[in-house]
């Protein structure tokens, strides 16, 4: 159905029992689409059991296709309708319709929806494409891609393939076709004239790649483009593909690897986090974390047990045990026990954080409405990195931005002792400016707080207090020393000033 509905002109008929039909829902309320998926059901009731199903199925497919035209059938039985061992595709062929009619076997209570996306994906493309005309002419020509994967329900697949459509043409790279999003019957069957593919979702388009490889010479891409230095790397996998130099300026965008090093490295740095998803997620989003925003990976897993290998790979390079299952409680129990400070997940994820009271953001389907905002939100290439940067720190407890330190930590303006900005000084207006700077720079006036008498401060925790950010080194002063005088501490030690921290921060 992700596949079908994905498409512009291709009708599914599905054997299957009524009740069933609630599938229409998780897109159109889920994905908001404006139409109902393009999918006809056989609806048999418990009563049809004793009668003629098989028949029942072939008014359906033949209903559907005098009511919708499609240029292409797809047909199939849902997994109460394959008990009953009614031959979809033998039916529908016995009904000589003009259009190519593609049965799929799919035994839904054996496999899991990424396969049998694939495997729809799949069977289309083997029955619809058509060899490419050789181009004899001499005239060098524009070097051109597909781009494979993308499907309804998918997690932002809409504004990645946007996105990378972009990048592909200012690389000087021409997209002929987009499938299955999009797609109609005629966009597949041009599907080997192009030069290579571009693989985003490989759950979804390794298989469909490989055979086109394999039947017309066309390679395919490896690099998912999430995360700059990946979509670096993709564009370089790209340009070879298509020998063209890498255009100047392509980067221009790009905000996330400066706010990753602007923000305070005390509340990014090291942050641990826990990654579950579909595996070409899990494995991209776990080089981002690690290499871009400097998190500490502490754990990953997928459900998509035919990319185990790569998670398992990818967990050795983190030094992580791997998690591969479709048991959510396991997925929590492995939280728990890991106690990360951040999870990226899937929408089963994000419930577990709820109720972990962990911090949480989702980097893979399984999805929810509120992974299709209404707003441009890619995950890959240079904007997806962005959008990523922005959807994981905002999380986390946001703190004082390395980047002002740098730039007013020297300014005369900014110290422990200086009036707030809103009430004014025209005393101070009226000094020299190089004058305030060398006050601020040496003498620097004392907190408005007066030390209590009974703590003192000890070298190491006045040098550690130096480390908090000016603009609230005043606050923490003022808090450790009040927590001292409460413990009844004569010395405020650097224990004493992290104990405060915890004791305020509760
Ligand atoms: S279980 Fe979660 S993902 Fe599924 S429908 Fe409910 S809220 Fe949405």
């Amino acid at each position: 159905m992700r596949v079908a509905t994905a498409m512009t002109n291709v009708h599914y008929v599905l054997h299957a029992p009524q009740g069933d039909t609630y599938a229409d829902l998780l897109f159109t309320m889920i994905e908001r689409l404006p139409r109902r998926p393009p999918v006809t059901y056989s609806t048999f009731q418990a009563r049809d059991l004793g009668g003629d199903t098989a028949q029942l199925f072939k008014e359906a497919v033949a209903n559907a296709f005098d009511r919708f035209q499609p240029q292409a059938v797809l047909v199939g039985s849902s997994c109460t309708a394959e008990l009953i061992q009614d031959d979809p595709g033998g039916l529908a062929r016995a009904l000589n319709l003009p259009v190519p009619v593609i049965p799929l076997e799919l035994p839904a209570y054996q496999r899991k929806e990424n396969w049998g996306a694939s495997e729809t994906f799949y069977q289309l493309v083997r029955n619809l494409v058509k060899p490419a005309d050789k181009d004899l002419s001499a005239a060098p020509h524009k070097p051109s891609c597909n781009i494979l994967g993308p499907t309804a329900l998918g997690f932002r697949h809409r504004d990645d393939v946007r996105e990378i459509s972009q990048l592909l043409q200012a690389l000087g790279i021409e997209v002929k076709v987009i499938a299955p999003l999009n797609a109609s019957v005629e966009d597949i069957r041009k599907l080997a004239q192009a030069d290579f593919n571009v693989v985003l979702y490989p759950e979804i388009a390794n298989t469909t790649a490989q055979w086109l490889e394999r039947q017309f010479n066309q390679p395919y891409t490896r690099t998912i483009p999430i995360g700059v230095s990946a979509t670096r790397e993709f564009i370089r996998e790209v340009t070879s593909l298509s020998e063209l130099p890498i255009p100047v300026g392509l980067e221009d965008d790009m905000h996330s690897v400066w706010y990753s090093r602007s923000v305070d490295s005390t509340y990014l740095t090291g942050k641990r986090v826990f990654l579950f998803g579909d595996a070409t997620h899990v494995v991209a989003a776990a080089r981002f974390a690690s290499e871009e925003m400097g998190f500490e990976v502490v754990g990953l897993g997928t459900y998509s047990r035919e990319f185990a290998r790569e998670v398992r790979e990818a967990a050795k390079k983190y030094q992580v045990e791997p998690l591969i299952t479709d048991d959510y409680l396991a997925v929590e129990e492995q939280i728990k026990h890991l106690h990360p400070e951040l999870i990226l997940g899937t929408q089963m994820e994000r419930h577990i954080a709820k109720r972990l009271n962990i911090p949480c953001a989702v980097i893979s389907a399984p999805v929810h409405i509120q992974d299709f905002p209404a707003r441009y939100a890619p995950q890959m290439g240079f904007e997806g990195a962005n959008v990523l940067f922005d959807t994981w720190v905002h999380p986390l407890m946001m703190g004082l931005e390395e980047h002002l330190l740098g730039m007013f930590r020297e300014d005369f303006e900014f110290h422990d002792g200086a009036a707030p900005s809103h009430l004014g000084s025209s005393r101070v207006a009226e000094t020299p400016v190089t004058a305030l700077r060398e006050v601020a720079q040496t003498e620097l006036p004392k907190p408005i707080t007066a030390q209590p008498a009974s703590s003192a401060w000890s070298i190491e925790a006045e040098k550690e207090l130096g480390k908090i950010p000016f603009f609230v080194r005043g606050k923490a002063r003022r808090n450790t020393e009040r927590y001292a005088l409460e413990q009844g501490l004569s010395t405020i030690t650097v224990e004493t000033l992290y104990d405060a921290k915890a004791h305020f921060s509760r």
